[in-house]
């Protein structure tokens, strides 16, 4: 596939040295100029074409710089993506993450056309679990909430009461475990996001055995490796890297909430314990800070690439879809996790 996408390199021209101009200026402190004149016609080709067909591109944090400063129009978590996707006009959406984010656009917006660049862009999470082990945990622990991931399939979140992002994941299980009256809650497929959790709420939590290949990785001894060599460094990490690994980490919290640490407190130096390109992304905003970039990059973001994202909106593939009646349930599940109020609104309430 990635041969099909890129046998025909684009030229890089006087005339598409002046268009991508200013995007290379976004990005000069990441991308080496070396490498900007194989990026740039890409860049001019997929922002004409947007413009053509009133597209989109929706940029998930792990992606490439070039793709996420250079021809995305909305960027952020997969939930910030897909809340984006049902507000803007446009009837084209090409989703530059991976396939449940797509399914998830398509969930909240049904009547807009929602492509993947690549088909085989999955996730170790939603691959772990389907609708029907969901079906069987609900057997096995009748009365419980199943509270479930945004990281999942359409299937999944459709047999699921609600859904949650790293982000809102402690809110969340909290307000449905007062709304179903328990103590405990299942709470899928992220056993690591499930147990870091736990140990910032009263209820238990019941969890499958799913993790993200990326975050599982880490260890404490990378973390004290990371102080070692650098020093004062400021340790940020995602809740689904391992429960030891969070415990040594200065702040954990989802790709979002570490952005906004960052913005807040201007660490001299920081590391993102997290996908490598979130240091890079980050980075264009805030030059001053300086990065630490341990590097457990995600194979499935690193499927879309440019040349997939422009053969993508030439050829209108590959075109995500869902079963209208599953698409409902899922986007119910959604909803809720949506009018979920933070902790801090409910103490004040
Ligand atoms: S980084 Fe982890 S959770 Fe995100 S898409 Fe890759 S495997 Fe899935």
């Amino acid at each position: 596939m990635l041969q099909e996408a890129t046998r025909d390199a684009l030229p890089y021209t006087p005339e598409v040295a002046r268009a991508t101009h200013a995007a290379y200026a976004r990005v000069a402190h990441v991308v080496p100029e070396i490498e900007w004149p194989v990026h740039a016609p890409y860049v001019k080709a997929i922002n004409d074409l947007k413009r053509e067909k009133n597209a989109v591109v929706l940029a998930h944090n792990y992606m490439t710089p070039e793709i996420f400063h250079c021809v995305a129009d909305f960027m952020g978590d997969s939930l910030q993506l897909a809340r984006e996707a049902a507000k803007t006009d446009a009837k084209l959406i090409v989703q530059a993450g991976v396939h449940f984010m797509a399914e998830t656009s398509k969930i909240l917006s049904p009547d807009k056309t929602v492509l993947i660049p690549d088909l085989e862009a999955g996730c170790s999470l939603a691959a772990s679990i389907t609708g029907a082990d969901v079906r069987l945990l609900k057997e096995k622990y009748p009365g419980l909430p199943v509270v479930t991931y945004v990281n999942t399939s359409a299937d999944v979140k459709a047999e699921s009461d609600v859904c949650c992002t790293s982000s809102n994941a402690v809110d969340v299980v909290e307000e449905i475990a007062a709304e179903f009256g328990v103590g405990t809650v299942i709470m899928i497929p992220d056993e690591y996001l499930a147990q870091n959790v736990a140990k910032l709420t009263g209820v238990k939590v019941i969890t499958w055995k799913g993790r993200c290949e990326v975050h599982e990785r880490f260890t404490v001894a990378d973390i004290r490796s990371y102080r070692e060599a650098n020093p004062g460094v400021v340790v940020l990490a995602h809740p689904e890297c391992p429960p030891d690994v969070i415990g040594e980490a200065d702040f954990a919290g989802s790709t979002s909430g570490m952005i906004a640490y960052v913005g807040k407190h201007r660490p001299a130096r920081v590391v993102m314990v997290t996908e490598c390109s979130m240091s890079d992304n980050v980075a264009v905003q805030y030059p001053d800070v300086d990065f630490v970039r341990p590097c457990n990059l995600c194979p499935h973001m690193k499927r879309i690439t440019l040349p997939k994202i422009l053969r993508s909106l030439r050829t209108m593939t590959y075109e995500v879809t869902v079963d209208p009646a599953i698409a409902a349930r899922a986007k119910a599940a959604v909803e809720r996790m949506l009018r979920v109020r933070p902790r801090a609104d409910r103490k004040a309430a």
